[in-house]
Formats: C-alpha cells, sequence, structure tokens
C-alpha cells in the first residue's frame, strides 16, 4: 500500500527510527507513525507451565473446557455451561472455577 504525505502529497516511505516503524516523506521530510497490521494473529503456545498461568479476563474459552449441565446462568437460566478451572493469583488459594454460559455468554466464577 501506496501512502502520500498528508502536507505535500510525495510519496512516503517506510523507515524504522528509534525501533519504532515510521513512514518519512521523501520530499519534505513528514513522519507519521506507520500503522501496520500484523498478519500473523497473535500465537498462543501452550506448554506445561501456562495451565497454571493467571487469567485476568476468563472470558476466552480454554480448549479443554467441557460443558456442565447442572448448573444455572444467573443471567438467561440456562442450565449448560462450559466450565473450566483456573489457579488464582496465589499458589495456596484454591482453583477457580469459571464457568460461560452456551446460551448468552455471561461469564460467572466459584470458588471450591
Ligand atoms: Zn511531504
Ligand atoms: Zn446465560
Amino acid at each position: 500500500m501506496v501512502k502520500f504525505c498528508p502536507k505535500c502529497g510525495g510519496l512516503m516511505t517506510p523507515r524504522v527510527k528509534g525501533g519504532r516503524r515510521l513512514l518519512v516523506c521523501s520530499k519534505c521530510g513528514f513522519e507519521e507513525e506507520a500503522r501496520i497490521k500484523l498478519t500473523l494473529s497473535k500465537r498462543i503456545e501452550h506448554t506445561e507451565k501456562e495451565k497454571t498461568v493467571i487469567i485476568e479476563s476468563p472470558t476466552d474459552i480454554p480448549r479443554t473446557t467441557s460443558i456442565a449441565k447442572n448448573v444455572e446462568c444467573p443471567k438467561c437460566g440456562n442450565t449448560e455451561a462450559y466450565v473450566w478451572i483456573v489457579q488464582t493469583r496465589a499458589a495456596d488459594e484454591p482453583p477457580t472455577r469459571i464457568y460461560k454460559c452456551t446460551k448468552c455468554h455471561y461469564s460467572w466464577r466459584e470458588y471450591e
């Protein structure tokens, strides 16, 4: 994709300056932060260590999720929810059970 300088209409060429990607005008030297779309989607590595990793927002369903049919969604009353267990911040704290409604995707947690 070719970009033109908003100031003089000159051709903007990509440069790396101080670790930042910039587009620099070949005519007047106007600089602009280059917003390069990452074509690679974030790669999630599953290592042994990550199994006890802290989940800040428990909204993403891990691959090991099973479906619980004996629960009730506090939001819509659906009785099916994805369930998985996460280890909380401190190692001496009990693990937390995360539920996510299969219907409305509301998620809630339950301490063991
Ligand atoms: Zn320019
Ligand atoms: Zn629900």
